[in-house]
């Protein structure tokens, strides 16, 4: 298995405590892992950035799946629980299984942001494991094609793009909502061409600001 690449934000110790989940709105965010395959230009840890709206994501380690249930409390104070972060929370599937499966049980609703790699990454379409307790999923297309996608984000696994569009497909397939996401001025980003894409694909599209990551 390709080794995810380590958060280059992160610090050797912490003085305070791990940020597990925070608040944005009336959303409940919960944060797995701040590691990823990729290395967007955009993206607040790959330049010197150890936040998120203010919440400070980077991880002294990876938080038991127990304990961010416990966090949580009642999901259904929340719009929706969103699986995001400072990393790709498919990185940890297992735990993030778990999770929504206790918050689906409580009556919440889930949403995973996603670079959509996860089939790529665990050699497997994960894709009906998720349609199992994720409501609505938000995937990082960021180009239009794959040299761009190159440029802009750095994969560190083969294939990455083009495994990017076939998870968009197979998620249209199996989960009720899912919409990719371009950000919108970026260089060379054309966003009515990924928009195309998506809808071709059975997808929403929505065009993203720069602050935002996962
Ligand atoms: S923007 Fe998201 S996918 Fe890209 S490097 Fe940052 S955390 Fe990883």
């Amino acid at each position: 298995m390709v080794k995810p690449r380590p958060n280059p934000a992160k610090r050797v110790c912490h003085a305070e405590p791990d940020t597990l989940i925070y608040v944005i709105g009336h959303n409940l965010y919960v944060n797995l892992t701040d590691r990823c395959t990729l290395a967007c230009s955009f993206c607040p840890k790959h330049n010197n950035s150890k936040e998120v709206r203010d919440y400070n994501l980077t991880l002294s380690n990876r938080p038991d799946p127990e304990k961010i249930i416990q966090l949580i409390g009642d999901p259904q104070q929340y719009d929706e629980v969103v699986f995001c972060g400072f990393g790709e929370p498919t990185l940890r599937l297992k735990a993030l299984i778990r999770i929504a499966n206790a918050v689906k049980a409580s009556g919440g609703k889930t949403r995973l942001n996603t670079d959509g790699l996860g089939s790529l990454f665990h050699k497997e379409d994960i894709v009906p494991l998720l349609a199992t307790c994720i409501d609505a999923v938000s995937v990082s297309l960021n180009a239009q094609n794959e040299h761009l996608y190159e440029k802009h984000c750095s994969p560190s696994l083969p294939h990455s793009y083009s495994a990017v569009l076939s998870f968009i497909e197979r998620a249209s397939h199996w989960i009720p909502e899912v919409t990719a996401t371009a950000i919108d001025g970026l260089e060379g980003v054309d966003i009515s061409a990924c928009q195309i894409l998506a809808k071709e694909r059975g997808a929403q599209f929505r065009a993203r600001t720069l602050d935002q990551v996962g």
